[in-house]
């Protein structure tokens, strides 16, 4: 049976996922706990990255050697920064990039050395029954907690998602990293810390990724306002509406 690896970054993001495990077991390895079991007759575990791409980076590719992971998906949480994109939507990833690589003059910016592309594609059908997954997963948990917290039904979005070692919480910086991402040909609908690394690390091992993003904040002053209270009250839920989803319709 095909190994999932599920990877959030953050504690109060993987809330839920864990309780649907059965028979779990612990296993401690680089500085992480991963957490092995089943769901929905799937094998999976379940892992923390913590934060920034060098971590995410760590965690992908000890998933991959020690724990077998054979296809992986992220689930966590990203400042919108493409037109539209607001606070409670979910982004399902296309591809991601590194706002913050510049290896000019030697390479394009953005391009990563030796790979000859700036942006890593995720998984086609991996990301299409994703995207399935959070179309059918979301109306439920978002009917419920957009009346609650949020003024408008959530938005699905496809797209390019921006990582970087930054928390962005300022209006400048998203504007100079949306200007120069254009520049560039790219259009950024998120940013975040980890996806990018994650991305790389799977294309390494010719791996397929899948990754959802809910929107907790539009990167600016407000960002780190009630952070962790969005991430308990509505990404968390969000994320198990999906992630359940999800392991309904992959297949075995
Ligand atoms: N408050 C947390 C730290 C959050 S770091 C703590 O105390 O532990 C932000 C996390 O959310 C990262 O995993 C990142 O991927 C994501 N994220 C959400 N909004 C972001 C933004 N505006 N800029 C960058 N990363 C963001």
């Amino acid at each position: 049976m095909t190994t999932l690896a599920i990877v959030s970054a953050l504690l109060d993001e993987q809330k839920g996922l864990l309780d649907q495990l059965q028979q779990p077991t612990q296993h401690v390895r680089a500085g992480r706990t991963f957490w092995c079991g089943q769901w929905a007759g799937h094998e999976v575990v379940l892992v923390l990255s913590k934060v920034g791409k060098v971590a995410a980076a760590s965690t992908t590719a000890t998933l991959i050697e020690a724990f077998g992971a054979e296809r992986v998906l992220f689930t966590g949480v990203a400042g919108g920064i493409g037109d539209g994109v607001k606070v409670g939507d979910v982004v399902v990833a296309d591809a991601f990039i590194q706002h913050d690589l510049d290896p000019s003059p030697f390479f394009p910016r953005y391009e990563i050395p030796l790979y000859d592309r700036a942006t890593m594609a995720c998984d086609e059908t991996l990301s299409a029954l994703l995207f399935e997954a959070v179309k059918s997963g979301l109306p439920k948990a978002g009917d419920h907690f957009h009346r609650d917290i949020l003024l408008e039904a959530p938005g699905v979005h496809r797209g390019l998602i921006a990582s970087g070692d930054q928390f962005v919480c300022d209006p400048a910086d998203v504007n100079t990293i949306r200007t120069d991402l254009q520049a560039a040909g790219h259009q950024a609908l998120a940013v975040e810390m980890e996806g990018a690394a994650v991305a790389q690390v799977c294309f390494d091992y010719g791996i397929p990724f899948a990754a959802m993003r809910t929107i907790s904040d539009r990167a600016d002053a407000d960002a780190h306002m009630d952070f962790s209270a969005f991430v308990q009250q509505v990404a968390s839920p969000y994320a198990l509406a999906i992630v359940s989803q999800f392991m309904r319709i992959l297949p075995k």
